[in-house]
């Protein structure tokens, strides 16, 4: 496959079609609720960090290939070789501004990055440095693009208990300086969720968001854990609550909202195509979902939080009002300041208030410019 045709870098010169009668979507004011570190980075920043390595690129990233979809373990191993490129504080915060930069793109005015820090400790000096380091990285760049950032710091599944105890008093210790969420990640199929508990409580005692995966490689039973076991507050994933629905008025009771990610869905086989994505038996159901881009590093061109909103338009016929309420979910179950939020959600009305596109009229930038980091730098 040409890799022009399968690679691309973001910020691109020319603004998506908009179909006549529909509006702007990178106007819509988003919250990006499911990304993660090394998923975000550009693909030709990849490339460029791997040169200066001296290191071979991954083939499902080499530009004259795309990823195979459906292997869990190729993903990981693809994952773990894209995050061998971040070598360097210089690395660390190219991609870091690079990732807001995009995500502010694409209509974000909020971010919440997810991370696993020992899968950088040993390059940048142990799991506190490295944290205290990517939260300089995301406060200098939140004030240089103009988009909120805020970490989750995820555990491993596939890792032991104690791990996830460790990381979750790290995330504790940043609570309310940068940190905004606990998470755990990885194949799903591994580990017990009971042996995570713990670690979540300790989370949520100092007042961050649990976040799990669930209902991605598993079932809806997966994600029952995840309410039931670690109080989770929002479940990135989640879309295979939609195989039962005593588990989707779980969800629907208790306002837990999904991060769903249409494009990692068909990636890795959660859905066999586009229009498997349960988008409209979630919504039929009062389940509240929000759309997050995942790795987009991995999963290429249309992988973007901007690309999983122009899905739901174009797939699954989302009426921009119904995009607003999916941006809508998103920012009120994100940890941006109150002020932020509000201003995001006095910004949604204003988009829907806005007459449609008319066929012929160009579409300017968006430009407006959010900010803050939660609480600034502190916790050292
Ligand atoms: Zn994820």
């Amino acid at each position: 496959m040409d890799a022009s045709a399968t690679r691309h870098d973001r910020l691109p010169d020319s603004p998506p079609a908009i179909p006549p009668g529909r509006r702007d979507l990178r106007r819509l004011p988003k919250a990006e609720c499911h990304v993660h570190l090394t998923g975000a980075m550009r693909h030709a920043t990849l490339l460029e960090l791997a040169a200066q390595a001296g290191m071979r690129v991954p083939t499902a990233l080499d530009g004259t290939h795309s990823f195979p979809p459906g292997s869990w373990r190729r993903f990981q191993a693809t994952y773990d070789a894209a995050r061998s490129a971040v070598r360097d504080e210089a690395a660390l915060r190219q991609l870091v501004t690079e990732l807001a930069e995009d995500a502010h793109h694409d209509g974000a005015g909020w971010v919440e990055v997810q991370v696993t820090p020992p899968g950088y400790a040993a390059r940048f000096g142990g799991i506190v440095a490295f944290t205290e380091l990517l939260l300089d990285a995301c406060t200098r760049a939140s004030a240089s693009v103009g988009v909120g950032l805020g970490l989750v710091i995820a555990a491993n599944r596939t890792r032991p208990p104690w791990e996830a105890m460790t990381l979750a008093r790290l995330a504790a210790r940043y609570a309310g300086c940068g940190v905004v969420g606990f998470g755990l990640s990885n194949d799903e199929r591994q580990g017990r969720c009971g042996d995570f508990a713990r670690a979540f409580a300790i989370a949520r005692d100092a007042g961050l968001l649990s976040v799990p995966h669930a209902g991605e490689l598993l079932g809806a039973a997966s994600v029952r854990h995840a309410v039931d076991v670690l109080g989770a507050h929002r479940i990135g994933h989640g879309v295979r609550a939609a195989e039962s629905t005593s588990t989707m008025c779980l969800l629907a009771e208790r306002g837990i909202v999904l991060e769903v990610c249409p494009s990692s869905n068909v990636a890795m086989r959660v859905a066999p195509h586009a229009e498997a994505v349960p988008l409209r038996v979630l919504r039929d159901a009062g389940v509240s979902f929000t759309l997050g881009a995942d790795d987009p590093l991995i999963f290429g061109p249309g992988a973007s939080l901007l690309g999983q909103y122009e899905i739901a338009r174009s797939v699954h016929g989302f009426a921009d009002s119904e995009l607003a309420e999916v941006a809508t979910a998103g920012i009120r179950a994100c940890a941006a300041p109150p002020g932020l939020r509000a201003g995001l959600l006095d910004r949604i009305e204003a988009w829907l208030a806005k007459p449609p596109h008319r066929a012929g009229v160009a579409v300017g930038d968006h430009g407006h410019r959010d900010g803050g980091l939660i609480g600034g730098r502190c916790g050292a």
